[in-house]
């Protein structure tokens, strides 16, 4: 069986439907932080500042400050990540200095056969070829069945931001994660009262229908949340991957875990600001790139 025929029965073929599927999911998340500060502040809160008494007014303000600070950066960090280049291979990337010393490699792939020799599995800085794209893979990138494209150090692909997350919007999806965490814990902690209270029958409030809806969805959206950003936590930690958690054979020590602050630098980048803000220094990107590509880039070879 030839190659072709092995592409054409390939499940992961299936996986590009996930793309539709994904800007569905864009239209979910967008319109459920609309929903939830529609309830928030319009809804509810809106309401006590224009009327209430000054302490409750004060308070109401707070509320709304805190909780679109956070919608919005929650959006920011979103749409980023939804938008920014994961980190395809460049065109034409080699980790060989010239195209002989590609062609022995090559080679030596062939003569070690299909399942190729145990120190190709088991050590991920080993020089890679892969067949769908027909071009060398630097340590650590994996070929996307879904975007078709090899991306520097990926994680998954992910079909609530419609991309895949490799090495430069990893740091997005993490802060998209947290923001929407805390949007989501705010929005229940500031709702559950006006629900319990429409329900008791002390108030007679219209908004309230739509602050349980809210309550139930950022309630299950939260402990979802939750549970992702933890084992992401710890994956950043270790300077691991997705798709490295699930290799059967690592190395070990693990070669690219320089501990816990310099892995979470590594991602993250070094000011404290930075960890906030959705976006990448150039010096952050670059020293990024560098780290994965190296300095073995042939003349003519097209940026990421
Ligand atoms: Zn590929």
């Amino acid at each position: 069986m030839g190659w072709e025929s092995v592409a054409y029965l390939n499940c992961f073929r299936l996986c590009k439907c996930l793309r539709a599927v994904g800007n569905v999911m864009v239209l979910f998340v967008l319109g459920l932080v609309g929903l939830s500060w529609y309830a928030v502040v319009p809804a509810h809160y809106g309401r006590t500042l224009a009327s209430g008494p000054p302490a409750a007014a004060a308070g109401s303000f707070l509320a709304i400050a805190v909780f679109t600070l956070l919608a919005a950066m929650s959006v920011w960090s979103y749409l980023t990540c939804v938008t920014t280049n994961p980190g395809y291979v460049p065109e034409g990337w080699m980790p060989f200095p010239d195209e002989a010393s590609a062609q022995s490699e090559l080679d030596r792939i062939a003569a070690a056969g299909p399942y190729g020799a145990p120190s190709d599995k088991s050590d991920p800085r080993r020089p890679r070829f892969c067949k769908h794209c027909r071009a060398w893979k630097p340590e650590r990138a994996h070929h996307c069945s879904v975007s078709g494209r090899c991306v520097l150090r990926m994680d998954h692909y992910c079909i609530w931001v419609v991309n895949c997350v490799g090495l430069l919007n990893y740091k997005f999806f993490l802060q998209f994660l947290a923001y929407t965490l805390l949007a989501s814990l705010l929005a229940v902690a500031l709702l559950v009262k006006p629900v319990v209270d429409f329900f008791a029958g002390r108030v007679a409030d219209f908004g309230a229908p739509t602050a349980f809806v809210v309550v139930m969805l950022d309630g299950a959206f939260a402990a979802a949340l939750l549970g992702f950003l933890a084992m992401h936590a710890q994956l950043v930690s270790h300077a691991c991957t997705t798709i490295e958690m699930y290799e059967k054979e690592r190395p070990t020590p693990w070669p690219y875990d320089r501990g816990t602050r310099r892995n979470w630098e590594e991602v993250m980048g070094r000011s404290k600001l930075s960890w906030l803000l959705p976006r990448h220094t150039p010096e952050e990107r670059q020293h990024m790139l560098d780290s994965c590509l190296g300095q073995r880039l042939l003349s003519g070879a097209g940026a990421v």
